[in-house]
């Protein structure tokens, strides 16, 4: 047996989350449901806002309701430096550390054997640099496989085609295999002081 249509659809729309099982959307379907039309109008109006409101930095990727971004728009910054995350709450863990100045660029993914850089704004980030607009660079990505490869691979990209851009990277301070996500304020400032280019 299964679920009532609408039951079925909400279902299958919450398994689309990351780390969101068939238990979990379950869960979160049956809550909403038992919490009467309140809770559910809340999150209707939420996803409405969301979809609406939000925009592409199309300088930086991140999400905002501006485009440029705040960040981007914000002329006291260094504009000639560029710090590359993957994700854009990377943007977040980064901005809350409250050290940063310079711009962001977020590629919104990493790449591997099988996730080619066309899926990510890596093709963005390329074309960014040979502007001759940036002097330095900062590659603050996860320190795991992924994050490594992609590393690899925009480090060979820059040091053919922008040989004069300053390239760094986060200190190894950051437990190996971990999300910059949920590096603490302490150690991230930390990487980021004791930021070494690649030997
Ligand atoms: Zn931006």
């Amino acid at each position: 047996m299964s679920y009532a249509d609408p039951i079925e659809q909400l279902i299958r729309a919450f398994r689309q989350l990351p780390s969101v099982g068939q238990r979990s959307a379950e869960r979160f379907v049956f809550s909403l449901l038992k919490s009467g039309k309140k809770d559910a109008a809340e999150l209707t109006l939420a996803l409405k806002g969301l979809i609406q409101e939000m925009k592409s930095c199309s300088k930086c990727w991140v999400f905002h309701t501006s485009s440029p971004c705040p960040i981007c728009a914000n002329t006291n910054r260094d504009h000639s430096c560029l710090c590359i995350v993957a994700e854009p709450q990377d943007v977040e863990v980064i901005e809350r550390m409250g050290t940063y100045k310079g711009l962001y660029h977020v590629l919104r993914g990493t790449v591997d054997s099988e996730h080619s850089p066309e899926y990510t704004k890596i093709p963005d980030l390329f074309t960014r640099l040979k502007s001759g607009k940036i002097k330095e660079v900062i590659l603050a990505l996860n320190q795991n496989m992924r994050g490594e490869t992609t590393t690899m691979y925009i480090e060979q990209f820059m040091r053919k085609e922008t040989p004069d851009i300053i390239l760094t990277r986060l200190a190894r301070g950051l437990p190996m295999g971990s999300d910059l996500q949920y590096a603490d304020d302490t150690t991230l400032a930390s990487a980021f002081r004791h930021r070494t280019t690649r030997p």
